[in-house]
């Protein structure tokens, strides 16, 4: 039997982990997908491109993002929490992290054109910013809806020297910019494709869980410096495609004493019809060129998803985590809307911390655990808040 280490965060030589994962790509990229990993198996082993990449996590980015002792937090749960501080990244959530390991590994392949797609505009924000420090040529695709609604996101893409490309097509929204983002890679395979999140074609969620790990390996350290152990008793970060909470789980998988709670948006209710609680209500199918857990009808359309916090309404969840939370290694939370709102205002009025709504997600499965005061609780809070203020003027 393999061990678990590997069955969860090393998918087999085809890229599966278990039923799931893979390449599902037309013909056409087969060259593309095969010349990036070779890269990146090349670069996993050249210690010189691991040390330019933990460099700009040390100088750029601002790690390591501490671990804070949430007092309050720990006081109202009757055990230890903590908060693990992605929100104080260089861009305000741990998508930096990926963005700059894949900047890295694209000029390592000669590359000087990134392609890439968003939703809500935070991976886009992201990959611009890491094309400027690079010098790259940065296109982004986004639904036209999407454009309308996060214009902000749009504005920093676009002064960061991004070109942000609308996605006219279908519903007009990250499906579409994600189908467009393709058949450009397709037609320029030149350019290098970077994806956001533990989603995509192998090898692409081995590669982003690798680049966000260090919030796990950071995590170990620090507990045992705060608590003289490295593994809490449970880990709990929020779900869209599943990169941070991979990176927060990616050194406990194999420790079978650390519970793994993934926490998916059940927007208006699980059975509302408006919700992305894919590890609910999907089914095993194709999306984005991996086998994977998706909402889809009896047709395999796939179902428009719901949550409040943009980077959580996504139709799938990454493939590992689809592995992991159907063997039981991880298991999933479902928190709504305004449970989300909720646990955000508590942690803002608590803490002077203003929670991504995607963070506050994780935040809200507290309430819904059973906790006894043995327990020590890491919360990945992947990114601040000042994007949802407007949202969240409406609980002042
Ligand atoms: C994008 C985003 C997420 C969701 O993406 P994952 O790949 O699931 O991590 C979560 N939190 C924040 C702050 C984000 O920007």
């Amino acid at each position: 039997m393999e061990s678990i280490t590997i069955t969860h965060t090393q998918p087999d030589d085809l890229g599966f982990y278990g039923n799931f994962g893979g390449a599902f790509v037309p013909e056409l990229l087969r060259p593309n997908i095969e010349e990036l990993s070779s890269a990146y198996a090349k670069c996993n082993q050249d210690s010189s491109f691991q040390d330019s990449f933990v460099q700009l996590l040390k100088d750029y980015v601002g790690r390591p993002t501490s671990l804070y002792f949430s007092q309050k937090l720990s006081s109202k749960y009757g055990c230890s929490v903590f908060l693990k501080r992605e929100d104080l990244n260089h861009t305000g959530a741990h998508k930096i992290n990926n963005a700059l390991g894949q900047i890295l590994l694209a000029k390592r392949m000669g590359k000087t054109h990134i392609v890439a797609e968003t939703g809500a505009g935070q991976h886009g924000v992201a990959t611009a910013t890491a094309c400027a420090l690079m010098d790259m040529k940065c296109i982004v695709f986004m639904g036209e809806k999407d454009i309308q609604r996060q214009a902000p996101n749009v504005q920093r893409m676009q002064f960061l020297g991004a070109e942000v490309v609308p996605a006219t097509s279908g519903s007009k929204t990250l499906k579409d910019a994600t189908n467009e983002a393709i058949r450009y890679w397709i037609n320029h395979p030149q350019a290098y494709y970077l994806i956001g999140s533990v989603v995509g074609p192998h090898p692409y969620p081995m590669i982003v869980a690798d680049f966000q790990s260090i919030i796990s390996a950071e995590i170990k350290l620090q507990l045992k410096e705060k608590t003289g152990y490295e593994l809490p008793t449970k880990i709990v970060a929020c779900v869209g495609g599943g990169s941070n909470a991979a990176g927060a789980f990616y050194h406990f998988y194999s420790k079978d004493q650390v519970e793994l709670i993934a926490v998916e948006a059940s927007g208006k209710g699980i059975d509302s019809g408006a919700s992305a609680a894919t590890s609910a209500l999907g089914s095993p199918g194709v999306l984005h060129g991996s086998m994977t857990l998706l909402m889809q009808d009896h047709h395999g359309q796939v179902i428009e998803p719901h949550s409040i916090s943009a980077g959580l309404d996504y139709p799938g969840i990454g493939p590992l985590h689809a592995h992991s939370i159907s063997t039981g290694r991880t298991k999933a939370v479902y928190v709504s809307d305004n449970e989300a709102l909720m646990a955000a205002k508590e942690l803002t009025l608590l803490e002077g911390i203003i929670p991504a709504l995607e963070s506050a997600h994780a935040l809200a499965a507290l309430d819904k655990m059973t906790l006894t005061n043995e327990d020590v609780v890491v919360v990945n809070l992947s990114g601040r808040g000042d994007k949802d203020i407007e949202t969240y003027t409406q609980l002042i």
